[in-house]
Formats: structure tokens, C-alpha cells, sequence
């Protein structure tokens, strides 16, 4: 985490009527508007005396060293209304690097543009650049396959992680990178048997991966000279840029841009939609382009000046502001028309408003194929904020605030499988004693609705429909899934064990999440039992740490399967993918025994192979008979066995469920 700021900071006139209608700028021109014959600038810096701009051979001032042709001009900028600076240089200046020099109060800082599209290495040069060279050959009929829309499973992905591991089987050049997406048929150490990366991730039936912060971000030194860095990435820089580390050379403004579209191109052509994880709650520090630009604008604090902080990472944007909840949906756009993003995951929504979230929504929506764009995001905050206005907050109470399809992260059906995620020996519906879990029942059975419909509670979440809810048990934050088993059953005895009753329990939480309504959600290796030894924050920890290990991955394929076959069943499984506000009532719970959880799954207009199915729930440690419905049941898998349909016997009347397992079963005559 970074340390606090001790930038003093006013209020000023920020929220008054008088300002809000003389400088809220409506254009959609900020930033560096480039033309093979001229290119016009433009900042929105409504208190400064003075703006000029730099024009740079360079891209960073050690690259430029003490040469006298680093600087090719400064020019001073001309103040138009609503306090936009602007100035339009003649001729193709493309690849040319540029800064403004911004004087308010008499103090002038130099600041990278804020709305800038490329930069030079780390960031604090923008860079001005003709878009269309970066494009990838085939770029224009690039788009998501249909299909993922229809069945979302999301997989939470570090591009680093992903092929760090150099039995990944990517080449040096590119592990760690954006172009290690392009490689499609690595398999692990090279031996053409077991698959990896985007060869992997086509096995596994995942329909989106969701990158960890991929804009530019301040953490990780770009210029390759620190080996061995790691970070997560939640430190953003320049919102607008992808970041330069994962690109093969950073120094060139061009090659980040190409590389992340090729990237994003692969995921399409491997059937996969993409989802960025965007950090606009705070910045990497208050030395910042905003601050530098229009002082104490883009952030709240107290009445006293202290600046909030309830991201935990020392400043909090002020999304209530015009300028800043703009400055949010230009950025969004820009990354879905310009990167063909198909999702945005928000961190901790929860410090930014209802109505910006809705705005974004709204002009997501205007965009071709808008409507598909997921947005979801944590509804919490990491402390309490300073808001600098009237607000609603994007939080779980009010999630009937936010436009329908704008889900959150259920935490509580999350804590509820597995035990909560801040205390090491809490245990859920999985990994519980009978006690523990027949406690967690009835979250579970709301985890089954999507907090929707009957699974709503009023003490907890009322979602408007299971198209607000993302399920999920594991995410980067806080214990892998198979750390907190270990943690929670073990004592934390050995992480490297092969545990064969946890992995059951891993197998369980899974089965939980696919047989229930929302959006299934997933770290990846989860499915391979990731470990990180009982490290819970890992956020800059080493990338051997962090990797995805793929021979651990071959060593649980029994584990992988069973996500494959999951995966593959919720998409035959009637209702279950549905996401209108009539779903939960077309689930039938049945009256079990204490902790066991039994439901008809039924819908006679489904498209699905199925009508109707019956799903089990048994967390106890010893097999539990039930009896059945009405029906000739035949069984799909018993939490243990996966079947092929057409070869297992049909029941009629009574079933053993197998000791922590999730049993499904079709109705044959449906
Ligand atoms: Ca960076």
C-alpha cells in the first residue's frame, strides 16, 4: 500500500452552482486529437493562469539525457470558454511526446496529459499517436463470439501470472507479456501433451477472462533496469494507456497499444470475451495528472484538507464531481470502442456513486454491442470516504439503485461456502462441522437465488434480478481457495499436500457456484488447487509466488475436469443462466434434513437439453439418503463422478448423495 499524502488540499469552489455551470466542459475532444495534417490539443484546467505545452523528441527525460533537441517547442496555450486550454500544431507530428506545463496559484508543475492515449516509458511524457497504425491486421472484423454473452464464466487472470512459470511453454520473449496471448498451441514444458495458456483456457470452457489492472500503473519500473518486479497493478498512472511492462519495449509508445490489441484479438479468436479491471477510486499517489492539472479537483477531502482515504491507498477520486464521472465514461468508452473490451470490473465500487455508475451504463449501452458489456464491481470500500456531495454509494443496500445489469460480488455467499475471508480458521458450508454448516444454509440457499427473488434478504442483499450478482468463492484477494481449506481444516499444516478430503471441498464450492443463478466467477487455478503457501496478500510478492504453476496444474487435472464438466453442464441446465427477475421463483427447494440443500431446477420453455433437473447439496462428512421427486431421474454427477447422460440408470424414488458433494440430476420424460 502507498503512504498517505501529505499534500494539503482545499475544497475551494468546486461544488458550488456557479462553477459546476460555467466549467463543466461537455466536449468529447480532451486529450491530443491527432491528423496527418495537424493535431489539436485540449486540457481542461479551468483554475490555472497559465497552460503550455512541451513538445519532446523523447519520451522520457532520461532517454533525453542533457540533448538540446530533446525540447522541440513550447507554446502557450490559448484559454477558450469553460476553462479549456487548447492549441492546434501544424503538420503530421504522430510519435511526436508532449507535456503541459500547468501554473495555478503562481506554482507551475509539468504533467502528463490526462487524457492521453500513448506515452513514453513510465508515463510521464503523453505521446501523440495516429490510432490506426497500432491496429493488428484483421482488427476491424475483430469482435467477442456471441456465445460468451449467452453462458459468462469469468476467469481472473494477472497477465504476468499467466505465463511467468517457464514451463508455461511460452518463449522467453514473451512470457510475462501481452503476446504471450498470441501463443495458441503452448503446451507445458514444451512436450505437446499438456496445454497452457490460451491452448488451456479453450479446454477449459471459460467464456471471459478478466485481466487484473492492465492501464498504465505506477508500481512496476518500466524500463526493465529492477528484475524480477511483481505487482498487481492497482496503482493507476495514466487510465487511458495500457500499461507499458507487459508490452516487449515500453520505450515505444506504438508497441503497448499494438501489443494489448493483439492480445485482446487472441482472446476473440479463442472464443473468450475480455474484461479490464479498472481502478478509478485512486490514484498511484497524489503527485498525480489530475492534481497536477486542476489542483485538488479530482479528489475529496475533508473540510480540514486532509485528503479521504478510503481506498486504503491514500487518496480517493471524487467520482460525484462532473469533470471526474466524465472523465470515467469517456475512459470506459474509449476501452470498449477503441480495445473491443467486452466488460469492466470496477474496484471497490463501492467509493464511487450510483449515478455515475448508471451514466456509464447508459453510454456503454449507445455503443455497437454496448448492451452485451458486462459491469460488475466490489461494493465495498477499503474505509469510510469523504463524499463532496449528496450522494447514493454503490453499495450492497443499494444495489437497487443501480441500473439492472450492473452486478456486485456477493461476499456473502462467498464467506458462506468457505468460511469468512479475513479470519484463518473460519469455515463455511464446505469445509464446516455440522454445526457450521447447517448455519450457513440459508446463505446458501439465497447463493442458489442470486440474493434474488425468494433468496433475497433484506438484512443482507436484495438484488433486483441475478444479473446483479456475480458468484464466486476465490479472487486475488486474500487466500486462494486451497490456502483457505488448508488454513481452515489443516492448520495451515502443508500447502503442498494432496489432501484428498479438501479437494473434494474444492470441488464442492465449485459445484455450489455452477448450479446457481449470477454470474459464476473464478480465480484462475483455482481449478488446479493454486497455491500461494498461505500468503494472503500477494499483491507485490515475487512472480514465482504468484505464477500460475503449470506442472501443479497437470498434477490436478482429476480437479480440472471437474470444472471443465461443470462448466459444460450449467450450460444444459435449465433456468440457471437465466438473469430476469422471474428466475428464483423457478426454483423449487426441496424439504431436506438439516444442512443438506435440495432443488428442482424447472422450465418448460427452456432451450436447454434439459427441462428439468434436481440438484443436491450434502456438506456432511457421510452419505445422506434422500428421497426424489416425482420423475425418472437419471444422474448427471454425484460430486465425485461425471456422466455422460445416456448411460446412467434411471431413479425413481430415493438417492444416497456421497459424503460433501453437489449431485445433479435430469428428468428423463422432460
Ligand atoms: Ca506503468
Amino acid at each position: 500500500m502507498i503512504e498517505r499524502s501529505n499534500i494539503k488540499m482545499s475544497r475551494h469552489n468546486f461544488d458550488t452552482k456557479d462553477f459546476i455551470d460555467n466549467y463543466t466542459y461537455e466536449g468529447s475532444d480532451l486529450g491530443a486529437n491527432y491528423a496527418n495534417d495537424k493535431t489539436v490539443f485540449k486540457v481542461w484546467a479551468p483554475t490555472a493562469e497559465n497552460v503550455e505545452i512541451c513538445l519532446y523528441k523523447y519520451g522520457s527525460e532520461e532517454e533525453a539525457g542533457d540533448k538540446e533537441e530533446d525540447l522541440l517547442r513550447k507554446i502557450l496555450m490559448n484559454k477558450e470558454s469553460r476553462g479549456v486550454w487548447t492549441w492546434e500544431e501544424a503538420g503530421d507530428i504522430e510519435g511526436i511526446y508532449y507535456t503541459f506545463l500547468v501554473t495555478v496559484d503562481g506554482i507551475t508543475r509539468e504533467t502528463a496529459d490526462p487524457y492521453s492515449k500513448a506515452c513514453g516509458v513510465n508515463g510521464k511524457r503523453s505521446m501523440v499517436i495516429d490510432l490506426g497504425k497500432t491496429n493488428p491486421s484483421g482488427w476491424d472484423k475483430d469482435e467477442m463470439n456471441d456465445e460468451c454473452a449467452k453462458h459468462p464464466v469469468i476467469y481472473e487472470l494477472h497477465i504476468g501470472d499467466f505465463s511467468n512459470d517457464p514451463y508455461s511453454g511460452i518463449s522467453d520473449e514473451y512470457r510475462g507479456k501481452y503476446l504471450a496471448f498470441t501463443d495458441s498451441s503452448s503446451t507445458a514444458g514444451n512436450e505437446g501433451k499438456f496445454p497452457t495458456c490460451i491452448n488451456y483456457l479453450k479446454s477449459l470452457g471459460i467464456t471471459y477472462v478478466h485481466l487484473l489492472p492492465t492501464f498504465d500503473y505506477g508500481s512496476v519500473d518500466e524500463t526493465g533496469k529492477i528484475k524480477n518486479q511483481f505487482n498487481w497493478g492497482y496503482d493507476p498512472v495514466n487510465y487511458n494507456v495500457p500499461e507499458g511492462s507487459y508490452s516487449t519495449n515500453a520505450k515505444d509508445g506504438h508497441v503497448r497499444v499494438n501489443e494489448f490489441k493483439q492480445m485482446v484479438m487472441a482472446l476473440h479468436n479463442a472464443g473468450i470475451g475480455v474484461i479490464m479491471d479498472v481502478v478509478y477510486n485512486h490514484t498511484f499517489n497524489m503527485d498525480s495528472v489530475f492534481q497536477k492539472t486542476v489542483p485538488d479537483y479530482y479528489y475529496r477531502c475533508s473540510e480540514d484538507g486532509v485528503a479521504s482515504n478510503g481506498s486504503g491507498c491514500g487518496n480517493d477520486t471524487a467520482s460525484e464531481r462532473e469533470m471526474y464521472r466524465r472523465y470515467m465514461i469517456d475512459s470506459v468508452c474509449y476501452w470498449a470502442k477503441e480495445y473491443h473490451i467486452d466488460g469492466f470490473r470496477f474496484d471497490l465500487m463501492g467509493l464511487h456513486d450510483t449515478q455515475t455508475m448508471n451514466e456509464i451504463r447508459e453510454s456503454l449501452d449507445k455503443l455497437n454491442n454496448g448492451k452485451r458489456i458486462l459491469m460488475y464491481g466490489e461494493p465495498w470500500a477499503a474505509a469510510e470516504t469523504t463524499w463532496m456531495r449528496d450522494v447514493t454509494p454503490a453499495i450492497p443496500s443499494n444495489v437497487r439503485s443501480l441500473d439492472p445489469r450492473i452486478a456486485i460480488f456477493c461476499d456473502r455467499a462467498r464467506d458462506g461456502i468457505k468460511g469468512h475471508v479475513f479470519e484463518a480458521k473460519g469455515r463455511g458450508y464446505v469445509n464446516g462441522d455440522e454445526k457450521e454448516s447447517e448455519e450457513m444454509k440459508k446463505k446458501i440457499m439465497s447463493c442458489v437465488c442470486a440474493w434474488s427473488g425468494q433468496g433475497a434478504d433484506e438484512n443482507e442483499i436484495s438484488a433486483i434480478a441475478p444479473s446483479q450478482i456475480i458468484n464466486y468463492v476465490s479472487a486475488h484477494d486474500d487466500w486462494t481457495l486451497w490456502d483457505k481449506l488448508v488454513t481452515s481444516v489443516k492448520d495451515g499444516e502443508d500447502f503442498g499436500r494432496k489432501y484428498s478430503d479438501l479437494l473434494q471441498m474444492n470441488k464442492m464450492a465449485a459445484g455450489i457456484i455452477m448450479t446457481s443463478l449470477g454470474t459464476p466467477f473464478f480465480q484462475a487455478g483455482e481449478e488446479f488447487a493454486r497455491t500461494k503457501n498461505g500468503c494472503d496478500n500477494s499483491y507485490n510478492s515475487s512472480p514465482e509466488l504468484n505464477q500460475l504453476d503449470w506442472k501443479r496444474a497437470m498434477e490436478y487435472e482429476s480437479l480440472i475436469d471437474y470444472y471443465k464438466y461443470m462448466i459444460k453442464l450449467r450450460k444444459s441446465l435449465p433456468v440457471i443462466e437465466r438473469t430476469d427477475e422471474a428466475a428464483a421463483e423457478c426454483i423449487h427447494f426441496i424439504e431436506t434434513e438439516d444442512a443438506v440443500i435440495g432443488f428442482v431446477l424447472e422450465d418448460d420453455n427452456s432451450d436447454k437439453a434439459w427441462k428439468k433437473a434436481v440438484v443436491y447439496y450434502n456438506p456432511y462428512e457421510k452419505d445422506v439418503e434422500v428421497k426424489l421427486p416425482e420423475g425418472r431421474w437419471s444422474l448427471l454427477t454425484d460430486g465425485y463422478n461425471c456422466f455422460e447422460p445416456e448411460k446412467s440408470d434411471i431413479l425413481e424414488k430415493e438417492i444416497v448423495l456421497k459424503p460433501r458433494s453437489v449431485t445433479v440430476l435430469y428428468d428423463d420424460e422432460k
